[in-house]
């Protein structure tokens, strides 16, 4: 096989789709089963350029004009709609940096506006008077990542990539700076052809320090998503984030509260899952209801903490070849806001381990920008 790509969530079923279809031979090896990770799971993810770090936004604005027509191109429904982001501002803090925010996002094209007090509770009346104006993204949306994930991986088989389920990856062979074999957990070899792509997400850390000794600046993390019973009247029309509570915010079609933004679970070590912690549901509970005071007393249908991401310490990803390796490529560190900007960053990593050739918009995520050395081209 030319390329064995580790992982099936967004980024090994998307790049194996990309690579597919510019006629090049894939394999997916996935541990468990598409979209089994970070990938999968309740509800959808945010589409989000609002408040994102600036080294991501050419990535956003990029992944702006794929989105709309992805589900075309797949052949499956993506679930994705352009709903808007409000992004909410409270404390004096909050708006005196506002202007700089929505000009900084206007440079890299990404629409955005800044709204009075009086404009943001237009739009959603049920905000409390503590919210005193917000950025306004109308570009940002929502897309069903369970749904997409799986499209890519059908859409990968359609063009020739095998995919292999229940398969997982325990180590690589390397001879001198390449990597010739996978090795899986059936202790099956698979040889490589070219490249080896890691996007195993939180597997990468492991497997990187384990076999090569190279330490990376990143930690799992259990993100958690509260789910609400349905509410009447829904108080949430837009995508919501906040520029100082740790929350976000959206409706689902069944008329639920989904709330998250940065609430954890605890990791459980007998059973290797993380779980909900009550102080962690109360306290997103307590932030929505801070802001939208019609939540008062509203019920919570779930709280889900079964999903692992992988954490970067400076908050983007890490993407880039393995150190002292020709031929391996690895992308982790997606810090919670990896799935907006997976339709671009695939075809970047595709273009790149197909045409040989890095796009310069990968270089804010070199590996290089954590070493003493470290100096962009
Ligand atoms: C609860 C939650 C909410 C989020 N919300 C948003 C949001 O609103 N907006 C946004 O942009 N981003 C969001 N994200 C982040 C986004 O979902 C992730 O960054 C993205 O899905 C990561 O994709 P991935 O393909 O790298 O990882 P994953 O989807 O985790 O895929 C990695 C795959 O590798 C497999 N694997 C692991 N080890 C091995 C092995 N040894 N061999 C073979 N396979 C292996 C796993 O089984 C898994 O399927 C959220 C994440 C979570 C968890």
């Amino acid at each position: 096989m030319d390329f064995i790509i580790v992982g099936g969530g967004v980024y090994g079923a998307g790049v194996a789709w990309e690579l597919a279809r510019r006629g090049a031979e894939v394999l997916v090896l996935e541990a468990g089963e598409i979209a089994s990770g970070a990938s999968g799971g309740l509800g959808k993810r945010g589409v989000r350029a609002n408040g994102r770090d600036v080294r991501e936004l050419p990535l956003m604005r990029a992944a702006y004009d794929l989105w709309p027509d992805l589900h075309e191109r797949l052949g499956a429904p993506t679930g994705y709609e352009r709903v808007g982001n409000l992004h909410l501002l409270e404390r004096d803090l909050d708006l005196a940096g506002a202007g700089a925010q929505a000009w900084m996002q206007g440079q890299q094209g990404i629409a955005t506006t800044l709204l009075s007090a009086e404009a943001v509770r237009e739009m959603e009346p049920d905000l409390h008077s503590r919210i005193r104006g917000a950025l306004y993204c109308p570009d940002d949306g929502v897309a069903d990542h369970t749904a997409t994930t799986r499209a890519l991986a059908q859409a990968a088989q359609r063009h020739g990539a095998v995919i292999r389920e229940h398969t997982q990856v325990t180590q690589l062979e390397r001879s001198g700076d390449r990597i010739v074999a996978v090795i899986t957990a059936q202790e099956e070899r698979i040889e490589v052809g070219r490249t080896v792509l890691l996007l195993a997400n939180t597997f990468v850390p492991d497997l990187l320090k384990t076999q090569f000794g190279v330490t990376l600046p990143v930690w799992a993390m259990w993100p958690q998503i509260v789910l609400t019973e349905p509410v009447e009247p829904m108080p949430v029309h837009y995508l919501i984030g906040h520029a100082s509570r740790t929350l976000a915010m959206k409706s689902t079609p069944d008329s639920r509260v989904m709330i998250s933004g940065g609430w954890r679970g605890r990791l459980n070590p007998d059973t290797g899952q993380a779980e909900p912690q009550a102080d962690q549901v109360q306290g997103n509970v307590a932030e929505a209801v801070a802001v939208f005071p019609s939540l008062e007393g509203v019920a919570v249908a779930e709280a889900k903490t079964d999903r692992c991401e992988s954490t970067t310490i400076d908050g983007i990803p890490i993407i880039d070849r393995v150190p002292g390796l020709s031929n391996a490529v690895f992308a982790t560190g997606w810090s919670g806001h990896g799935w907006a900007i997976a339709p671009a960053v695939n075809q970047l990593l595709a273009d790149w381990v197909y045409s040989d050739r890095q796009d310069s918009q990968l270089y804010p995520f070199r590996y290089s920008r954590f070493t003493a050395s470290s100096a962009m081209p």
